[in-house]
């Protein structure tokens, strides 16, 4: 079937949730995929910054293959290797003490919740605007847009409260008796890749302790590398009682985990919280090869030089149209001002009007100056 026939199957079978860029991708190398047509491209956006080794990593893809002839999924009824090997392993690096594993951000955002309302035994999450925390109910309420509320606007849950991002104040006015826990994300990823101040986070930390509350830092998108830094919320020096994770995890694996201190954790007991799929021995083995690839080759290295490079080279593109470029890493946006669209151009963008850049964390300074020439002409 060609490009238009294979389409014609989503709009004719799917429910309709996702604009999708008219492309059917076929196969990947490291930064590049290619689609059914052979045309190639450089891929800037990594699956919404999940492959983070690329596309077709030669570790990833073989701890996938030899674990799939083991054993490829038993349930958390029994345990498994690559499971356990690698909670040891993330929780060393991390100095949390103990993970969970769920399969996505929203369901590691979602028992992070549980958890933090266990522990207090409140009801009230605090959350900013612009914020994403995913598409389930719960989840939803904590996201800050307005417009994804609207729909279901009569079934999400009370006691959420978002407050405008990098806002100190806006936090210690909205914290209440009731407040069970603060959720952020180190640097807004959906919300158009907004970095917030650097007391910022230290600040949130401390109304938390002085108030008994639960800090959960979301690093499903800033996580595994992202900003230069294994997480995040280590270039700002705080020590949050819990961390979400998904998207890089195992480079491409649906996956996601929850790590918390000692104290937090020990809130939930059996029958609290569980998962079917979550930490399966297939995915644990994918996550293994992804901290391997880690530790064996620079990959942190390689993202604050090839960030710090893509930054200064967008910065001197300097063109009218942009008003500013941003980012840690080789999470980067571009705000463009909105001539853009009134010249007819309609950009995947994420906050209406900031393109943002997540691309694999292996990228090398030729490609992004190939990319930066690219965008160049284009602008
Ligand atoms: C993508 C994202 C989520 C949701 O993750 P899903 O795997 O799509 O459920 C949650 N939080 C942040 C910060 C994200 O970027």
């Amino acid at each position: 079937m060609n490009t238009q026939e294979l389409i014609k199957i989503e709009d004719d079978y799917f429910i309709n949730t996702f604009t999708r860029q008219p492309i059917v991708l076929d196969h990947g190398e490291g930064v590049k995929v290619w689609d059914i047509d052979g045309k190639e491209y450089v891929d800037m956006f990594a699956g919404i910054a999940v492959n983070c080794l690329g596309h077709n990593h030669p570790k990833l893809v073989k701890a996938i293959q030899d674990q799939a002839e083991k054993l490829i999924h038993i349930s958390s009824i029994y345990y498994n290797e690559p499971a356990l090997i690698y909670a040891k392993r993330l929780v060393d690096k991390t100095g949390f003490d103990r993970i969970f594993y769920a399969n996505s951000g929203a369901e590691a955002n979602e028992g992070a919740i549980k958890l933090a309302v266990k522990y207090t035994g409140k009801s009230e999450v605090i959350s900013t605007v612009e914020s994403f925390h995913g598409r389930t109910i719960m989840t939803l309420a904590a996201t800050g847009h307005e417009h994804y509320h609207e729909p279901f606007k009569c079934i999400l849950p009370k006691g959420f409260i978002n407050v405008p991002y990098n806002d100190l104040e806006a936090i210690k006015e909205a914290v209440t008796e009731n407040t069970a826990a603060i959720i952020v994300e180190p640097i807004q990823g959906e919300g158009g890749v907004n970095v917030p101040d650097i007391e910022y986070l230290k600040g949130i930390e401390k109304i938390c302790k002085e108030n008994d509350i639960v800090f959960i830092v979301d690093e499903v998108q800033t996580g595994f590398g992202r900003c230069g830094t294994l997480f995040a919320h280590e270039l700002f020096d705080v020590k949050p009682d819990i961390m979400t994770m998904a998207k890089g995890i195992g480079g491409g694996v649906p996956m996601g985990g929850i790590l918390a201190t000692e104290k937090v954790a020990a809130a939930f007991v059996p029958g609290d919280h569980g998962t079917t799929f979550g930490g399966g021995p297939l995915v644990a083995a994918a996550a293994n090869a992804v901290l391997d690839a880690f530790e064996e080759e620079n990959i942190l290295d390689n993202v604050n030089e090839v960030g710090e490079y893509f930054i200064s080279e967008l910065k001197k593109l300097d063109k009218e149209i942009i008003a500013d470029v941003r980012g840690k890493g080789l999470m980067v946006g571009i705000e463009y001002v909105d001539k853009l669209r009134e010249a007819g151009f309609l950009i995947n963008c994420t906050a209406d009007k900031v393109l943002r850049f997540v691309p694999p964390l292996t990228i090398t300074k030729s490609e992004i100056d190939q990319f930066v020439k690219a965008l160049d002409e284009i602008l």
